[in-house]
């Protein structure tokens, strides 16, 4: 066993990439997430993951901001500003260590980067400004006055340190509240467009929150290029997870990115976050990106959620229908649910439980995309009284030992479904057969392959406990009980991971 581990570790290539996003809405605010993160490093390495996703790294609103509500870029925690030198984290060493302690045990580490807005500013500026219509943000509502606006940010507590660069009114191009007036809303500012090219939900989505980031502007461009330089030689990281890209003009991270990858001299990991079930949104984005990026599936997702509330009824031989994964598998990053969807967030639409194990076979155990694992689906969220997924570590694991080889789909049913993949020579004991149903208990013939002819295969989730044997063609009948998945796979991996739990 410690002899198979070293080898996944050190050769993480040659395995499936598989990803962690390791934090959740309503972890603690006790400035030990690095820490904590960085002790779990060895051991998330031998259970098969290669690649962590963590949380924005640099000061937000306060000590508990999860790191969206960026205030300034260049404190990872290391100036007394907004009343914390700690982020929600820790501090901007320990953030070092954390890093080095993944890539040690042979985890890549995409950092979370947040472009699109600001908040917090340091003071307010008059500034004429429209008011649009929050649904239509290219109607102006009222006519043009002057307002006083959160757009001044000059980073007193860092004084200068790393950048002198300092924001203002000028390199915003829009904010949510005149101080003046002591009104909420959507303000323009004047002489400013919104970004030539976002989504087109309300008409043009530039617009956000906090005071948003002109990346139209050159001045912005060249700061966020330096910023972004400053950050890699900091921190080294291996990639990234591009926050909001449907909120920022779609040429900006095309130069971006190139350009970063070009300071690293490496293929650094970008995937981004474009929060639309439209799949059609989804690869227009990529193709304007060259397909330079992978984005999150988020139409899997909601047919994940859709088919956990459709108790029993959601046409399951269609669950991969237009997604990202079956349309731009080589893009697309799987998964099942994220800190905003969570309970109690924004875009709140979590998979149900009982549908959860099902879903994390679907992104774990094909070999499309790379999968995302959440960390409050890994660990639980004990805030919402939520347990750990079953079985999600075992399938994690499986992912690394067994999921390899031809696969064999058998999406030919609404209620049963289920594939097999053939295993390869590298993986000793790969190839399984995953079988599910939102429906009744069922079983399917499906074919794993001559060479397993004669072979038992063992439900890795242990609800069926006889074994299924391959029979001279290669093909076995597999079981499964009702609202479930049965995971099929030869004995010696069986008992290995048994061993391992
Ligand atoms: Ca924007």
């Amino acid at each position: 066993m410690t002899e198979n581990k070293t080898t996944t570790m050190n050769k993480p290539m040659t395995n499936n990439q598989t990803m962690i996003q390791y934090f959740e809405w309503n972890s603690p605010d006790d400035g030990l997430g690095w820490k904590r993160c960085a002790a779990q490093a060895k051991s998330l390495a031998e259970s098969g993951f290669n690649m962590v996703w963590l949380p924005p790294a640099f000061k937000g609103t306060g000590s508990g901001d999860v790191g969206y509500g960026v205030y300034d870029l260049y404190d990872l925690g290391e100036f007394d500003q907004k009343g914390t030198v700690r982020t929600k984290y820790g501090t901007a060493e320990e953030y070092k260590e954390a890093v080095k302690a993944f890539q040690k045990a042979g985890i890549a580490v995409l950092a979370d980067v947040v472009l699109n807005h600001k908040i917090g500013a340091d003071g307010t500026e008059e500034v004429a400004a429209v008011p649009v219509n929050p649904g239509n943000r290219d109607e102006i509502v009222g006519e043009e006055r002057t307002i006083k606006a959160w757009t001044s940010f000059t980073f007193p507590g860092r004084a200068g340190k790393y950048s002198r660069f300092t924001w203002n009114k000028n390199h915003f191009s829009g904010t949510d509240r005149d101080e003046a007036a002591g009104e909420n809303g959507v303000y323009l500012l004047a002489g400013k467009k919104w970004n030539a090219e976002t989504d087109p939900e309300n008409g043009n989505f530039d617009y956000l929150m906090g005071a948003d980031v002109d990346t139209d502007n050159p001045e912005v461009i060249e700061e966020l290029r330096k910023w972004g330089h400053w950050y890699y030689d900091k921190i080294r990281m291996d990639g990234f997870r591009l926050d909001a890209v449907k909120h920022i003009g779609f040429a900006f991270y095309h130069d971006w990115v190139r350009d970063m990858r070009e300071h690293a001299g490496k293929e650094l990991f970008v995937v981004g976050e474009y929060w639309s079930p439209d799949l059609g949104r989804l690869t227009h984005y990529l193709d304007v990106q060259e397909n330079a990026i992978s984005l999150f599936d988020v139409p899997l997702h909601f047919h994940f959620c859709e088919a956990s509330g459709a108790g029993g009824s959601y046409p399951m031989s269609h669950l991969f229908d237009n997604t990202l994964v079956s349309s731009r598998a080589e893009n697309a990053v799987t998964f099942v649910d994220n800190h905003d969807t969570e309970p109690g967030q924004a875009l709140s639409s979590f998979v149900q439980e009982w549908f959860k194990p099902l879903a994390y076979a679907c992104i774990l155990l094909r070999p499309a995309g790379i999968p995302c694992v959440f960390y409050g689906d890994y660990y639980g969220i004990p805030a919402f009284n939520i347990p750990p997924v079953l079985y999600l570590d075992k399938m994690v694991r499986l992912r690394s030992l067994s999921a390899y080889g031809e696969l064999r789909d058998y999406l030919d049913d609404d209620n049963l479904i289920g594939w097999t993949l053939s295993g390869d020579e590298e993986h000793k004991g790969s190839g399984l057969a995953v079988l599910m149903t939102d429906a009744e208990a069922g079983s399917k013939r499906m074919e794993v392959g001559l060479k397993f002819a004669g072979q038992e295969f063992y439900d890795a989730t242990e609800k069926n406990t006889e074994p299924v044997t391959i029979d001279a063609e290669g093909f076995g009948e597999f079981r499964t009980e009702g609202g479930s998945v049965a995971v099929w796979v030869p004995k010696e991996v069986y008992d290995q991971i048994r061993i391992e739990a």
